[in-house]
């Protein structure tokens, strides 16, 4: 299949454009103010050239910054999480959340707190959960996307996965931003740091700026 090259964007994106719903506030989640924003104003600038998918939404925080620029664009987001949590969310692990452990069912379940959280954000006709590993959810997917935002699993195995199944399918002009890159190994793990590296040395993507530890490169 042939994709046709994106335009530029004509979405003008100016600063304070984003107000965030008050429910953002009581959602759950690993995301800073200014990364909030910056997530926001990154997918208001593409989203009309084609929708947007993000790997890791967890109790939707990210996925509600997203979904806000996407149903403005009239564009659509698609929310990628198996919702059994990464390592770190296991019971005995350092964030594990004893609120989103499912007794009966002896795993993570977050995909209730999820779909309440969009509902109360009035995104549920812009966002479009898929339930399933990041690489199930790639196996058969064709269509071209504005932006890509990696924030699932932190294994090296995981981000890599992550990279390869999605990247690929961004469209020129799109934007690829991932989380928690930390170029000190002192600070944090070192897997969406060697993702990040890879796709700045496959030539294919600049950098257009880091917001925190949000990393957001332009698809040339
Ligand atoms: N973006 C979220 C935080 C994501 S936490 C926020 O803004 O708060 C990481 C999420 O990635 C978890 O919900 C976990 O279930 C999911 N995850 C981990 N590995 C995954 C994989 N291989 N495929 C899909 N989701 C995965
Ligand atoms: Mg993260």
């Amino acid at each position: 299949m042939r994709v046709r090259a994106a335009r530029k964007s004509k979405v003008q994106v100016q600063p304070g454009m984003f107000t965030p719903p008050i429910v953002l506030n009581q959602v759950k989640g690993f995301l800073a103010d200014a990364e909030a924003t910056a997530l926001y104003e990154a997918a208001a600038s593409v989203s009309e050239l084609g929708p947007v998918l993000e790997i890791g939404s967890y109790c939707g925080k990210s996925t509600i910054c997203l979904g806000l620029a996407c149903q403005q664009q009239n564009s659509l987001l698609f929310a990628v999480d198996h919702h059994r949590g990464s390592e770190e969310h296991q019971p005995g692990e350092l964030y594990h959340d004893p609120e989103l452990y499912d007794a009966g069912e002896k795993s993570i379940d977050s995909f209730r707190e999820f779909r309440r959280n969009i509902r109360r954000a009035g995104l549920e006709e812009s966002v479009t959960p898929i339930v399933a590993g990041s690489a199930q959810a790639a196996r058969y997917w064709r269509t071209p996307l504005a932006m890509v935002f990696i924030d699932g699993g932190h294994s090296l195995e995981a981000a890599l996965t992550d990279y390869r199944c999605w990247a690929g399918h961004l469209l020129r002009g799109g934007i690829l931003a991932i989380h928690d890159i930390f170029p000190d190994p002192g600070m944090g793990g070192q897997a969406p740091y060697t993702i990040y590296r890879m796709a700045l040395e496959s030539g294919l993507f600049e950098l257009i700026e880091q917001v925190e530890t949000l990393a957001l490169l332009r698809r040339l």
